[in-house]
């Protein structure tokens, strides 16, 4: 497994890793590795020939007043798993390296980036569609993978892939719990003991959801306000938002009358957490 620095050497690998037809497959995370990435890593090996990963904790994608600096960074460790999964290239530049000074080029999905997180955490996405762009020219993958929990993040870069004409596939692959239902996350490492207990309000407030659907329910207002009753009951969380929409536009949906994404966030103490499960009729 190679550790690489710098665009033109990472590009310079990934010309020669695919240049007998090999398929490269990408899973662009930002470190501090855990299940969820690992599960992108190994869907990423038994489809590709070859499997680069970035870890790159990416400034704009952060708010001013959000976690950027404290967000949890784990290179050693990160490499040592990476290396365990058969990983052959890593790509970790610096902020520096991928933001050469004086930057002003962004790659926009318009509307959809302000959808869902992208209302409460304003210029995210248009953080993400940057950097991922950005991952895709350097790297050139056949494959990349995300994971279902961040479900806007793959809704946009789907649409970005495909207004741009990128020649990429885009696999999604679902996502990882803890044995009590927790989606996990690298913010996970924020909750105290107490929060803990309080975040799986989430995936509780998602099971019921999923309960009233199947005996029957279709109506979105009822269903958002179970979730927000469930949320109340938890007095140190407190919900950025629950939505019902389409999975690939992210409108929001009157009734569930087609597989619609069910989104929430919610502040568990300091800590936002996301999570979503989708409706099947
Ligand atoms: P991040 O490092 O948080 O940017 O995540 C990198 C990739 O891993 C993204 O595509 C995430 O959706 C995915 N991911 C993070 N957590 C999980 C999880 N619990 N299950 C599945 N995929 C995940």
């Amino acid at each position: 497994m190679k550790l690489v620095r710098s665009i033109s050497e990472m590009n310079a690998l990934c010309r020669a890793a695919r240049s007998g037809g090999e398929l490269l497959g990408l899973v662009p995370t930002m470190g501090a590795l855990h299940e969820g990435h690992l599960s992108l890593v190994r869907t990423a090996r038994k489809k590709s020939d070859v499997v680069a990963a970035t870890i790159f904790v990416n400034p704009t994608q952060f708010g001013p007043n959000e976690d950027f600096a404290k967000y949890p960074r784990a290179l050693e460790s990160d490499r040592a798993l990476l290396e365990r999964e058969g990983v052959e290239l890593v790509f970790a530049p610096s902020v520096e390296e991928m933001y050469p000074q004086g930057a002003v080029t962004w790659v926009v999905v318009e509307g959809l980036s302000e959808r869902l997180c992208g209302k409460s955490r304003p210029g995210h996405f248009r953080g993400v569609t940057t950097v991922v762009a950005k991952l895709f020219h350097i790297v050139g993958p056949d494959l990349a993978f995300f994971g279902q929990k961040d479900a806007a993040q793959v809704a946009i870069i789907q649409r970005m892939v495909r207004d741009l004409g990128m020649p990429v596939t885009i696999e999604v692959c679902p996502i990882v719990r803890q044995t009590d239902g927790l989606a996990i996350s690298s913010r996970n490492a924020y909750l105290s003991a107490q929060e803990r207990k309080s975040a799986l309000v989430l995936h509780r407030s998602l099971t019921r959801v999923q309960k009233l659907f199947e005996s029957g329910e279709r109506d979105s207002a009822s269903l958002i306000s179970a979730t927000k009753h469930e949320v109340a009951a938890e007095p140190t969380v407190r919900l950025d938002y629950v939505e019902i929409v389409d999975p690939e536009t992210l409108e929001p949906e009157t009734a569930v009358t087609k597989s619609t994404l069910v989104a929430m966030a919610a502040f568990v103490g300091q800590t936002r957490l996301i999570d979503n499960i989708v409706l099947e009729p």
